[in-house]
């Protein structure tokens, strides 16, 4: 048996699969598509491999981060990780505003940067051209690769994995990722002085938890996609504001067809958010405090209907965040009204429970010989003291259930069957 960290971190139900570790050692550890337990890493199992897992740690946030870097200067800061501005804004392309899944915002920061000359290319990911019921991780250096990023991809996704690429090359790359995949980028820059004189911005998409593939599969029953048809495109958000859930296939005789589509509510609702990973769960931080911007929904105006003109809420986390904010709305890549601090709170008050209730989970798994990540600097404690004493007691009698009923003292064992 493989006792290396990085298969003792998975097992643990610890990895958020960001793929920084298999980005930083691409021969000795690959990221596998595990339908249940998500897209993860596995370690080849010879003394290279076990070397290169003990190396990877200093990359990998699924398993600790730290915030005492982080300028927290009153309360909104420490709930949120800092934030220095805040803007409803929207792509001024009308393409990108429309295909994005809220207003296109990150992608028009993204277009900004390379047209700007802030960067050569922009890593992200995108539907996988063979299989969109997948991802995978790419460096897009213009606006066509860019537009294949628009829209929330609600399965895993590794975009940590370029990070090992962008170390290997002499380009400028923006970092694009969810709050995890940010925390990894900014752990292996805080280690690493090349890499980071290599990334000029990291822009984070909120995230209330990724699905895993029989999440997707159970979705594309529900749009009635036939088994094992040739799906060629799967869009989860976007064409509007949420935008509708909607796949395309193609039949034996090539005919492609259109699926069913369902709202944006009744897919994360009912068929999504359920096959969330149990680190999804005990994650505190869903708002990317580690990024220069995030990025997420304005749901405290939401749209009246389904495919709306779309809105983003952008968040700036440091001072070359909030400066590349300002230019790109006075390059006009981005519309933008600007927002008071706490707006985050509104528009995300679900998030701001969820992060409270960590310490309580963290607690109750502590409690019964399981590990949780460690979360130096954060102040958990006094958003969970916070919460009403339901919600307290809930969050360790709540986790003592779920370990019940999920087993979670069981290893993961990540299976080989994805390619
Ligand atoms: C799993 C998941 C959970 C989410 N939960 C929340 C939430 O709780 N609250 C909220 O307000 N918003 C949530 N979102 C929506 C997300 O925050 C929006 O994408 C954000 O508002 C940006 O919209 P945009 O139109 O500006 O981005 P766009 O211009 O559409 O660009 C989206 C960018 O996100 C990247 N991306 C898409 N999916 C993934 C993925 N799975 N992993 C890494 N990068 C990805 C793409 O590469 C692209 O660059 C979630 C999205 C995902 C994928
Ligand atoms: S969280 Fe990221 S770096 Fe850590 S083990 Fe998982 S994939 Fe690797
Ligand atoms: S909920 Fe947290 S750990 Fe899970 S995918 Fe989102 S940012 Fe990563």
């Amino acid at each position: 048996m493989n006792t290396d960290p990085i298969t003792a971190i998975v097992a643990g139900n610890m990895c958020t699969g960001c793929g920084a570790c298999a980005g930083a050692f691409p021969n000795a550890i690959r990221m596998i598509e595990d339908p249940v337990h998500g897209r993860r890493p596995v370690v080849e199992n010879t003394g290279a491999g076990r070397q290169a897992a003990k190396s990877a740690l200093a990359v990998c946030a699924g398993v600790s981060s730290d915030w005492s870097d982080l300028q927290l200067e009153d309360r909104i800061d420490a709930d949120w990780g800092p934030v220095l501005g805040a803007w409803e804004a929207w792509a001024s392309d009308p393409e990108i505003r429309r295909q994005g899944s809220s207003g296109g915002a990150v992608t028009a920061l993204a277009c900004h940067a390379l047209s700007a000359g802030t960067a050569d290319g922009v890593a992200h990911i995108a539907a996988r051209r063979d299989d969109p019921r997948l991802n995978e991780a790419v460096i897009s250096k213009n606006r066509e690769g860019l537009m294949r990023g628009t829209g929330s991809r609600y399965a895993q996704a590794s975009p940590a994995e370029t990070l090992g690429k962008i170390a290997r090359q002499n380009d400028q790359v923006v970092f694009i990722g969810k709050p995890c995949d940010v925390a990894s980028a900014h752990q292996a820059m805080r280690s690493q002085a090349d890499l980071a004189a290599k990334i000029p911005l990291t822009i984070a998409i909120f995230c209330a938890g990724a699905p895993n593939l029989k999440a997707t599969e159970r979705l594309l029953d529900r749009l009635e996609v036939p088994k094992n048809a040739n799906v060629v495109d799967l869009r989860y958000r976007g064409n509007g504001w949420p935008g509708m859930m909607q796949a395309m296939w193609k039949d034996p005789q090539g005919i492609l067809h259109k699926s069913k589509n369902i709202t944006y509510a009744e897919g994360w609702g009912k068929y999504l958010q359920s096959e969330r990973r149990w680190r999804c769960r005990i994650c505190s931080d869903h708002t990317g405090a580690f990024a220069d911007i995030s990025v997420g929904d304005p749901w405290h105006a939401p749209p009246s209907g389904e495919q709306d003109k779309g809105r983003s809420l952008v968040i700036a986390r440091t001072k070359r965040g909030k400066e590349f904010i300002e230019a790109a709305i006075r390059g006009k890549a981005l519309v933008a009204v600007p927002r008071p601090r706490d707006v985050i709170a509104q528009a995300q008050p679900n998030l701001k429970n969820t992060h409270g209730a960590v310490w309580g989970r963290s607690l109750a798994i502590r409690a019964v010989g399981l590990r949780a990540p460690r979360t130096l600097g954060q102040p958990l404690f006094s958003l969970w003291m916070g919460l009403p004493l339901k919600q307290k007691i809930q969050s360790v009698l709540g986790t003592w259930k779920r370990i019940l009923r999920e087993r979670l003292w069981r290893k993961v064992i990540i299976s080989d069957i994805q390619k």
